[in-house]
This record gives structure tokens, sequence and C-alpha cells, in this order.
């Protein structure tokens, strides 16, 4: 992937984690990685609309799933899409914690933490 491509991502996600808002200035020991958001294996491309920014630990919980099942429904809900949907709409800090205000929300909470 040319540095340009992973220049434009970090940028366009403020150099924070577009899973959970973690800053790179806040996750000193480990660089934010450029994440597939479809993976590869699934055909996904590396286009700029299917590349995210993540932190360590969302790159490594989200791994190559798509969905997960919502713990509230144990309905099969379609994982959070950085370029998709929209991030204030699904989550929320609450102190250390980050809530799932919705199904896409609560996937984050069992998948990831
Ligand atoms: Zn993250």
């Amino acid at each position: 992937m040319e540095a340009s491509i992973r220049a434009e991502v970090r940028e366009r996600a403020g150099n924070a984690c577009e899973y959970c808002r973690l800053h790179q200035d806040d996750s000193p020991l480990a660089v934010l990685h450029i994440e597939h958001i479809i993976p590869k294996i699934y055909g996904g491309s590396d286009e700029l609309d299917n590349l995210a920014l993540a932190g360590i630990d969302c790159n490594l919980h989200k791994g190559t799933n798509l969905t997960g099942i919502d713990p509230q429904t144990n309905a099969v809900t379609q994982l959070f899409h950085p370029r998709r949907d929209k991030w204030e709409d699904h989550f929320n800090w609450q102190g250390i914690s980050l809530i799932g205000k919705t199904a896409i929300g609560r996937l984050r909470s069992v998948c990831w933490l």
C-alpha cells in the first residue's frame, strides 16, 4: 500500500481509531493500523473507501468478521462500518466504558472487549 494512501487514511480519521476513537497520542506504544473494513478474503479492495484506521485491539478483535450476534436480540447484525455508519449514532463513551447505543454498537461491546 502506498505511503500516500496510508497518510490519507490517517488524516481522514483524525489520527484516531475509527472504531473506538482512541487517538494515536493516547496509544504511544502501538501504532494505529490501516485495516480493510471488508477483508480482502471477502473481496474487499485496497481503495480508500474500504480502508480505516484502527487500534490494535479493535483490529485484532474485528479480524475478518463482518457480522456478530446482538446480545440483546440475538439477531445477526453487521459490524460497524466506518464509511457507512455514523459513529455517534452507535456509540457513546461513559467514563472508560464504550457503550453501544444500537445493535451495531452493542456488538462492539461484545466482540471487542
Ligand atoms: Zn479502537
